[in-house]
């Protein structure tokens, strides 16, 4: 069997005929009707107003961030166990990512964590739903409320999730998505920042495109970057999100194959199948090595890799990252279970297009390897 890549995505629905139609109209870039199109029926889907497209999923976090008028000195609370995109989105606005912990058993940042780490300076919550199951939204709500903090939810991994039967992107003052080839809906690149504040979608279409002013067009108040998304993304858009229920069902249904074939195997713990709150939707299928395995996921990365099959090490702890450290940030900060997952964490073949044939040979191997490492 060939080389099986660690996500490869799915793209035969009316992908090729809203492209096609992208050329036979001219329509390719930020001004076409698919981009609006698509920024309504994604809104309209986790049961928020508006919708503002941006280029990619870090992007989003960026302006999201910057609409909320975050800035010099403001601290938000954040889990160090994530992608490098939410603690640059802060640092990139010159305020401060303060840092929790992982729950060991979703993997998610420690909701009874953060009540601690609220100081003077605290602006937001970051809240980022990781792997597949959401963070205690709930407790965080209460938080927010009670301290008066804005809430922003990074939404990039939940596409199709709901929290106690409510959509992933419909909580807190501003939601974020990406559309990288990996998450559940993909336009190749892009991201969609969500609100039903309209102040706050107006001050997002401005942050996206350069900060134009509406009236004077080319004299600036304010800059920003240029993060605008295309008519050809938000047509792959359209046709991915008519498919969505699908594709959640189909990673469901890879899920629990893979938690079937792969229960009992020694030194691996499997991804927890669901909370009270949420059935997990698996946005990669996740496995944690036992504390008696001696190796680590970068071994088993590349021991899978030999054996042709692509995995993934876990994100890597933003206390961790050495450009923060260079900075003196985060100096003597430690947090255990995310570290943990940072060494130990690694995932498996789960792109929409792989199949039953393909995770048959993964469970193989990963079998194999797991028996090597004793
Ligand atoms: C993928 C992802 C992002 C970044 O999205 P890009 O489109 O790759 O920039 C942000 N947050 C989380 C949790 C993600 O999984």
């Amino acid at each position: 069997m060939n080389f099986i890549p660690v996500n490869e995505p799915l793209l035969n629905g009316n992908e090729k005929k809203y492209l096609c139609e992208c050329i036979d109209t001219g329509w390719i870039s930020s001004e076409g009707p698919f981009v609006k199109e698509f920024e309504q029926k994604l809104s309209a889907s986790v049961h928020r107003k508006y919708g503002v497209a941006v280029s990619n999923g870090t992007a989003a976090l960026e302006v999201a961030v910057q609409a909320l008028g975050i800035g010099e000195g403001d601290e938000v609370i954040m889990p160090t166990f994530t992608i490098i995109s939410c603690a640059m989105a802060v640092t990139k606005a010159g305020a401060i990512p303060v840092l929790v912990d992982s729950d060991t058993h979703t993997w998610n940042m420690n909701a009874e964590e953060v009540e601690a780490r609220i100081t003077s300076k605290t602006k937001a919550i970051m809240v980022v739903h990781l792997y597949g199951l959401p963070v205690d939204m709930d407790k965080i709500l209460a938080l927010a409320k009670k301290y008066h903090l804005k809430v922003i939810e990074d939404a990039a991994e939940m596409h199709g999730q709901t929290y106690k039967g409510k959509p992933c992107g419909s909580f807190g003052d501003i939601s974020t998505f990406s559309f990288y080839p990996n998450k559940h809906i993909t336009t190749g690149e892009g991201g969609m920042v969500v609100t039903d504040d309209e102040n706050l979608a107006e001050r997002c279409r401005m942050l996206r495109n350069l900060c134009f002013k509406k009236d004077v067009r080319y004299v600036h108040d304010e800059i920003s970057d240029n993060y605008r998304f295309t008519n050809l993304q938000a047509a792959v858009g359209i046709a991915q999100l008519e498919r969505l229920e699908t594709f959640v069902k189909r990673k469901r249904d890879m899920g629990r194959y893979y938690t079937e074939a792969l229960k009992g195997v020694r030194g691996l713990q499997l991804p927890i199948v669901r909370t009270e709150d949420a059935e997990n939707i698996y946005w990669v299928y996740g496995l944690l090595l036992d504390k008696d395995i001696p190796a680590d996921n970068r071994t088993v990365q590349r021991l899978l890799a030999e054996e042709g099959v692509g995995a993934r090490t876990f994100f890597w702890c933003m206390h961790e990252q050495p450009v923060y450290q260079k900075q003196g940030l985060f100096q003597n900060e430690s947090y255990p279970n995310a570290e943990y997952l940072a060494r130990k964490g690694f995932y498996i073949p789960s792109g929409l297009a792989l199949t039953q044939e393909q995770m048959e040979h993964v469970v193989c191997k990963v079998r194999k390897v797991m028996t090597q490492l004793g």
